[in-house]
């Protein structure tokens, strides 16, 4: 009898500490394939943030926008969103700036409901631009670039949540050839039905300044036809990479059948006759700035 007792309690020794390995194991190989996806991540974002002229993208973004309207003008705050995610420390500091958190959203759109404010669609924006349309009087226009995942993640759900619409700039390469970190096209077509407007960014993110005029119709041109065939809709707003333009790229833009192109130049008024060079104000790091940046 005492015995089997202890080969009871030896046996029960055994098994706990076989338990604890077994949960240290686990532990381990989550928290191994959870660092090597941020690392995977951050590799993505490495490439996309990389590039020559980000710089003078990223300088566009400096200051606040413009205190008086040109004349025929309409405020239309254009928020310009890039990945939504929760902190990661020790992220550098070009990506700390790009990144708002799923926190941080929710605050400014809950400062939007709160205070008024309506998100509009692109569409909307080109009835006020024109003066076929006066309201929503307080019109903001909420979009996210590159087409990351944790946008439909994070910022989807938001948004339905608040009953805001939102814009997404896709560019379609990373797509097409199922990077993880990506949408897919079934998540697209979800944010599409669910009352998004679907952009296009290009096919692969270049500087345009840096192509031909032929490179430049296959991006700008080629990315809204691939759109298109898999939403089965027009695709009519376009937005350059690192926010950059020129009288050439708008042409080709214009050509390609968009009716606008946002860019990154600072700023919150829009007229008719800017719809192919739309402003922006780029979503900062704290909702006071995110006040402020809508110009009040
Ligand atoms: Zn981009």
């Amino acid at each position: 009898m005492k015995r089997s007792r202890s080969h009871k309690k030896a046996l029960y020794g055994v098994l706990f500490v076989l338990a604890l390995l077994l949960i240290a194991v686990a532990v381990r190989a989550y928290v191994t394939t959870y660092n090597s996806e941020r690392e995977d991540e951050d590799d993505l974002y490495a490439e996309s943030y990389e590039a020559a002229g980000f710089a003078g993208a990223e300088a566009a973004y400096q200051g606040l926008p413009e205190a008086s309207p040109v004349a025929g003008s309409v405020k239309v705050p254009i928020i310009i969103y890039h990945s939504v995610r929760p902190y990661i420390p020790n992220e550098d500091a070009l990506q700390d700036a790009y990144d708002v958190t799923p926190e941080l959203l929710e605050s400014e759109l809950a400062y939007l409901k709160n205070n008024g404010y309506t998100a509009i669609s692109l569409d909307q924006l080109e009835l006020l631009a024109s003066g076929a349309t006066t309201t929503p009087s307080k019109p903001v226009v909420l979009t996210f670039d590159d087409g990351w995942r944790n946008q439909y993640k994070y910022a989807f759900p938001l948004l339905k949540k608040y009953g805001d619409t939102a814009t997404f700039y896709i560019y379609t390469n990373p797509i097409v050839h199922n990077l993880p970190h990506y949408l897919t096209w079934d998540m697209v077509r979800e944010m599409d039905a669910s009352g998004m407007t679907i952009a296009s960014h290009t096919l692969t993110h270049p500087y345009l300044s840096k192509l031909t005029p032929e490179e430049l119709r296959k991006e700008i041109q080629g990315s809204k036809i691939l759109i298109e065939e898999n939403l089965g809709k027009p695709v009519k707003h376009f937005a350059s990479p690192f926010g950059y333009t020129n009288a050439e790229i708008q042409g080709i833009v214009k050509d390609a059948g968009y009716e606008t192109a946002r860019t990154t130049y600072k700023g919150i008024y829009h007229s008719k006759d800017d719809l192919l060079k739309l402003t922006g104000i780029l979503a900062g790091d704290s909702l006071s700035g995110f006040v402020k940046s809508l110009g009040n």
